[in-house]
């Protein structure tokens, strides 16, 4: 990703910002998330993964691994297979670490960013709300999109 960002337009996942930032629409969906608001709520393991691999400069590198494989489990076997996942992971770490959520550090990570992702979280949005009504398949897209951005030369995963 070397080309330089225009005014309006942001420079990891290349969305137009002129309305809202990316971030405004992140700290807007995890609002939804922790108040436990449906259908939002049940996807929040893959906002946060979506969001945080299309906007690598706001997550950390050891994180990555983790998210990567939670959104190519939602994109290969659905949002109940995230969410088993997910409960696997907690279960592990509470033994291991006292409690601490997260995925082994010894996963692989993800390829690094090769073009930027044809759907973003300005899509999933829609009007900056985050309409219930077609949400889930805008996540699908979501997470699709964000495979293929670091997928090397258009082969998906
Ligand atoms: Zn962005």
């Amino acid at each position: 990703m070397t080309s330089v960002p225009r005014a309006g337009e942001c420079p990891e996942c290349g969305a137009v910002t002129r309305l809202h930032t990316c971030h405004d629409l992140f700290m807007t969906l995890l609002s939804y998330d922790h108040e436990q608001r449906q259908p939002w709520a049940a996807f929040h393991t893959l906002n946060v993964a979506c969001y945080l691999l299309q906007h690598p400069s706001q997550g950390t590198a050891a994180s990555r691994a983790g998210q990567w494989l939670m959104v190519r489990t939602f994109v290969d076997h659905g949002i109940d297979a995230v969410h088993a996942l997910a409960r696997a992971a907690v279960r592990r770490n509470s033994h291991r670490h006292g409690g601490r959520g997260g995925l082994d550090a010894d996963l692989p990570a993800p390829p690094p960013p090769v073009r930027h992702p044809a759907v973003t979280i300005h899509t999933v949005a829609v009007d900056g709300t985050f309409p219930a009504a077609g949400y889930e398949s805008r996540m699908r897209d979501w997470a699709a999109a964000t495979l293929a951005s670091r997928a090397p030369d258009g082969a998906p995963g």
